[in-house]
């Protein structure tokens, strides 16, 4: 059902007016995670002003340590909402266990599988059965082809608007956190409809390679980014070292959308 066999013509999302896939292009950005009303009301209506129609922040946070900040939940969810109802940006937010599915589509736009649950197959068929896009994340070292069998349970129950996300995959490298795949783009919609968007925050983990990741993501053909932005990076509850502060993020947004007009 994810094949190119199977549809032939990109697959194009429709949420609540704002179309994904095909010549649009998709644009996710907001703070790792949901830490107050205050950082995502102000990091909300910065984005809204530079044209950002989908916010991102996670109430729910898959960190590697069971010491480290893990989310408002479901306080998070509803700051999260508040805002969306203030600012009209849609909610992209994950959901990381079956028990929470139910909640969480309450109040976000987007579910966001992340990269550590791609192969959670209960949690894939549990999405599968709402009527709502699917952010689907690329597992850590996960093939192509067993990237698109994740998307392919989430479809095969009924939900057919999955959006690919390639989020960098573990390499050798030890100066960025992972390694961007750029061919996973190419690759990807050779065999297949679905849309497939860049994550170059998650890839790098450094401020600093997030522009030019995007660039080559844009170049590359991607049909969107996610990218991580807060008002004061150096205080964020997580992944302050990848965040783009709000003045970086605009000079971005700049050369983002002159790229996208040349071609
Ligand atoms: C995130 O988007 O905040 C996140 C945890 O991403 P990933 O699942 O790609 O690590
Ligand atoms: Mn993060």
């Amino acid at each position: 059902l994810a094949s190119r066999t199977f549809k032939s013509k990109d697959s194009i999302y429709d949420i609540g007016g704002i179309k994904i896939g095909g010549e649009n292009f998709l644009t996710i950005a907001g703070p790792c995670a949901v830490e107050s009303k205050e950082q995502v009301l102000e990091t909300a209506l910065f984005l809204k002003e530079k044209g950002v129609k989908f916010l991102r922040g996670g109430a729910y946070k898959p960190r590697t340590s069971p010491y480290s900040f893990q989310g408002l939940k479901e306080e998070g969810l509803k700051i999260l909402k508040e805002v969306s109802e203030e600012t009209g940006l849609k909610i992209v937010t994950e959901v990381m266990d079956t028990r929470e599915v139910e909640l969480v589509s309450r109040y976000a736009d987007v579910l966001q599988i992340g990269t550590r649950n791609m192969q959670n197959f209960v949690l894939l068929k549990e999405v599968g059965k709402l009527n709502k896009p699917v952010l689907l994340k690329r597992g850590l070292s996960a093939t192509y082809k067993e990237f698109l069998m994740s998307a392919e349970y989430i479809i095969s129950e009924g939900n057919n608007q999955v959006i690919l996300c390639e989020r960098g995959i573990r390499t050798f490298t030890d100066e960025t956190r992972n390694t961007l795949d750029i061919s996973a783009i190419p690759v990807i919609k050779r065999y297949s409809h679905l849309p497939i968007i860049i994550d170059p925050s998650h890839a790098s983990g450094d401020w600093r390679y997030v522009a030019p990741l995007s660039k080559a993501a844009v170049a590359a053909g991607a049909d969107g980014l996610i990218i991580e932005v807060h008002p004061d990076p150096k205080n964020a509850l997580s992944d302050g070292k990848q965040s783009l502060n709000f003045e970086q993020f605009s000079e971005l947004m700049d050369q983002i959308k002159a790229l996208l007009e040349i071609d």
